[in-house]
């Protein structure tokens, strides 16, 4: 019987050295970015209690209403991963006091699992990065929160970024707004795709955040949220606007943008590249002053965002990154093998990148394997040079070496023992140190 073929499930993704390199410069990046900005990381469990999400989301959203991985643990209890970060983070904040401890800066970075439709930039397990800012509420959070996600995508060098922001005012101000949009939506049921009719009873505002192309078209007639905010929701949100300003951050305002539920409040944004055919948007946050009190801690105020990395990725495409060895060490015949071991390891103690050759083949077969690597450096052992306690040096193939034509040509032998000081100092260009040809 021919055994299955075993196989990722749908949507989860396998990351290969060639990915994992581009990964990890995004994220040596954020948490240079976050250390910069005084925000401490926080993990959470992957695995959280049902309840989190069905009170931190809202039953009515589609992540709970039909993406969550939920299932019973053996003790019966109803779990999920966790499908996003916000939630897990305030409760985490909640659990162990932090809110009483003053404003806290924290930020998170992980897996997330929604179980949607795989397709370009959207997977079943995914990965964000994200920042939450709690207990502090002024309008200068917003702003500084919306600069920390601009700046990183910006020091990455994704370009064609868009920064579309709107206010969702306060609980108040979406009350009267929900009433007149329900009334205007209700005369014009007809024109409405099904999801949207079914939302108009459910969650009304999340119909201006549609992706049919009818109800868009129709939603531009529509009343707008900005038109009914009271005169002090409509103050902080010019203030925003002029801080971005001040902060030279383009933007947008976008009438459209919305977030359903009632603990969001005032500013919703998002960052959308043109780039990205339908999976336009990397990063989406917004302030939630009214999430920590929903989940029982004491009224706070949040403000926070997430990006998919995933979809970060794709924008950064493939560029080319150094990864290349600076050294490869070429070994040959029983005690030169064992000697390129212990001389490959101290050259990676001193911080050097090295590939040591293992195939056992002829030198001519590593030599063209250490070029198609792209090395710089070859450190060569055979049973000679084991013998001599030396190896010999020579420039590969594609190093951009500082040295002439003649020396490129040329190999010098070294002792063990000055191996690692000889290295360094021709990988940095020090031209005159090349020792003496032999
Ligand atoms: P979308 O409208 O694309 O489904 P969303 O509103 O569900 O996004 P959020 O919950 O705000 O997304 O998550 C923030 C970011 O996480 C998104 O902007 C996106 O970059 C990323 N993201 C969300 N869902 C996925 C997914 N299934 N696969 C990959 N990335 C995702
Ligand atoms: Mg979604």
């Amino acid at each position: 019987m021919a055994l299955e073929r075993l196989q990722a499930l749908r949507g989860m993704v396998d990351l290969l050295p060639q990915q994992t390199m581009v990964w990890q410069q995004v994220e040596e990046q954020a948490r240079q970015h976050f250390q910069r900005a005084g925000v401490g990381e926080i993990r959470t469990p992957l695995l959280e209690a049902t309840a989190l999400f069905a009170r931190g989301i809202g039953e009515a959203t589609d992540v709970v209403g039909k993406e969550m991985y939920s299932f019973r643990d053996r003790g019966q209890r109803s779990c999920t991963l966790r499908p996003e970060g916000t939630a897990s983070v305030v409760r985490a904040a909640i659990q162990h006091g932090l809110l009483g401890q003053g404003p806290q800066r924290l930020w998170y970075m992980g897996p997330m699992f929604r179980y949607e439709r795989p397709q370009a930039g959207r997977q079943r397990q995914f990965h964000q990065i994200g920042l939450e800012l709690l207990a502090i509420a002024n309008e200068r959070s917003d702003v500084e929160a919306m600069a920390m996600a601009w700046d990183l995508l910006d020091d990455l060098g994704i370009q064609g970024l868009q920064l579309q922001i709107n206010t969702l005012g306060t609980p108040e101000d979406r009350r009267c707004y929900r009433e007149q949009l329900v009334g205007w939506l209700e005369q014009r049921m007809d024109q409405l795709d099904p999801d949207s009719q079914q939302r108009l009873a459910t969650n009304p505002l999340r119909i201006l955040d549609s992706k049919n192309q009818a109800t868009q078209d129709l939603l531009k007639e529509a009343p707008q949220l900005l038109g009914t905010l009271g005169k002090e929701s409509r103050g902080r949100f010019e203030r925003v606007c002029q801080l971005l300003q001040a902060l030279d951050i383009p933007f947008v305002i976008q009438p459209q943008l919305v977030r359903g539920l009632d603990y969001y409040t005032h500013t919703a944004f998002e960052i959308t590249s043109d780039q990205l055919g339908a999976q336009a948007t990397v990063c989406g946050g917004g302030r939630y002053d009214g999430l920590v009190a929903m989940l029982g801690g004491p009224p706070t105020a949040g403000m926070g965002w997430a990006m998919g990395i995933e979809r970060l990725v794709l924008l950064l495409g493939q560029q080319s990154r150094t990864t290349a060895p600076q050294v490869v060490v070429l070994n040959r015949g029983d005690a030169a093998q064992e000697r390129a071991l212990v001389l490959a390891r101290q050259l990676r103690r001193a911080n050097l990148r090295v590939e040591l050759d293992l195939s056992g083949a002829t030198f001519a077969r590593q030599f063209k394997r250490a070029d198609r690597l792209g090395g710089r450096l070859a450190v060569i052992i055979g049973e000679q040079e084991a013998q001599a306690g030396a190896v010999k040096l020579k420039w590969l193939h594609q190093a951009p070496h500082p040295g002439s034509e003649m020396s490129r040509r040329e190999e010098w032998t070294v002792s063990d023992r000055d191996l690692c000081r000889t290295v360094e100092r021709l990988l940095a260009g020090e031209h005159q140190a090349e020792p003496t040809p032999v």
